[in-house]
């Protein structure tokens, strides 16, 4: 299984990008997390594209692809993998295809969250996230047990800096102008499988296995 998650912020990628990683013992990758990780570390990565993530703004193309074609050298991509915020940009696609053709590895679907703008709104406001594994709450649909604590692991939960209002904005500006593109890039390729977003993560995760179970 080989796909790519495509949606908007707060379309609910990186909780189902998980889920279906642990189900299906595939690779996930989430350039988010990467980048991330790499800001807590402090690491010269980190430093650089502190303030494009705190800002909503995208993380330049050179610096993506380097830190992807990295990742992916790392890992045997035959055995499976999930890209969960990577590609962002048409660039960033075309590059994909350029590295994917060179290693003859074929994408299979390209899966879709068409998601309103209230539910993604919603979601972002409403994520809080374990420091310490990554489990994602929402504090209405699915508040911890404790307060401020990690039903798997106890750990602390906390707000991504770029889920507060007025970043969130931006973002899904930066998503309508930069990353909505490939919708129509990957639906010219006959590789766009649509999803309702709206939907329980759970009947979400339901439709994305079934479609995953039917691929050739
Ligand atoms: P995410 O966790 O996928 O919402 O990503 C968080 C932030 O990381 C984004 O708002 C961007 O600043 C940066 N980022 C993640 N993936 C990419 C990408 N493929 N291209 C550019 N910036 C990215």
């Amino acid at each position: 299984m080989k796909i790519i998650l495509l949606g908007p912020p707060g379309a609910g990628k990186g909780t189902e990008a998980k889920v279906l990683a642990e189900k299906y013992g595939v690779e996930h990758i989430s350039t988010g997390d990467i980048f991330r990780e790499s800001i807590k570390e402090e690491s010269p990565l980190g430093l650089e594209i502190k303030k494009y993530v705190e800002s909503g703004e995208l993380i330049p193309d050179k610096i993506v692809v380097e830190v992807v074609t990295g990742k992916i050298r790392d890992i045997d991509l035959n055995e499976g993998f999930i890209l969960d915020g990577f590609p962002r940009t048409i660039n960033q696609a075309q590059m994909l295809d350029f590295t994917l053709e060179k290693l003859r590895i074929r994408i299979d679907k390209v899966i879709y969250f068409d998601t309103s703008l209230d539910v993604v709104l919603q979601r972002l406001t409403n994520r809080r996230i374990c420091r310490q594994c990554g489990t994602i709450y929402h504090l209405v649909n699915m508040p911890p047990a404790q307060q401020g604590k990690c039903d798997r692991c106890g750990g602390d939960l906390f707000q991504r800096e770029d889920d507060m209002k007025g970043t969130i904005l931006n973002r899904l500006k930066v998503y309508k102008e930069q990353t909505a593109g490939l919708i129509n890039y990957y639906q010219e390729k006959k590789m766009l499988e649509k999803v309702n977003g709206d939907i329980s993560k759970d009947e979400l995760f339901e439709v994305i296995s079934s479609i995953v179970d039917n691929l050739e």
